[in-house]
Order: C-alpha cells, then structure tokens, then sequence
C-alpha cells in the first residue's frame, strides 16, 4: 500500500476545477448552426447570457463561433437578448 493513488495533495484553498474540454473539438463541429437552439442554450445562462469561456470549457475558435451563432439567433428570434 504505499502507491496509493488516492494520495492527498496539499492543494487546501483551490477549488476543484474540473479539467474542461471543449465540446465542439471533441465532436470534430467546424461551424456551429445558429439554427441548433439546444445546443446553444447550454451556453446561455438563464437569463440569456453567453458563459465565458473559462466556464464553458471551450477553445478560442469555438467560443467565437459559438458567440457568433447565439447573436445570429437572437437576431432572428429563436433566442431571448435578455430573459426577465
Ligand atoms: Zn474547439
């Protein structure tokens, strides 16, 4: 039992951060349809904000493809701009 993997480490004041991925890159997604509502939603908060990329886990392309798709839909009326 000394290799154990379940070893504490000192780290006492970080939260715990899951390692994120980004979603579009893992499932090879080029351009992100601003038509998929569902899709999109699960980068909106609630109140119809974008989540930032640290929370959303994604990379620098996608998020901008992803922004670029949620304000698209909002133009066209499939997404709220702001839900009260
Ligand atoms: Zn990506």
């Amino acid at each position: 039992m000394s290799n154990s993997k379940n070893a504490k480490t000192q780290e006492f004041r970080r939260p715990v951060i899951k390692k994120k991925h980004c979603v579009f890159c893992s499932e090879n997604i080029e351009d992100i349809d601003y038509k998929n509502i569902e899709r999109l939603r699960r980068f909106m908060t609630e109140k119809g904000k974008i989540y930032p990329r640290r929370v959303s886990g994604n990379c620098a392309k996608h998020q901008r493809k992803l922004s670029r798709a949620i304000k698209r839909a909002r133009y066209m009326g499939l997404l709220p701009y702001i839900v009260k």
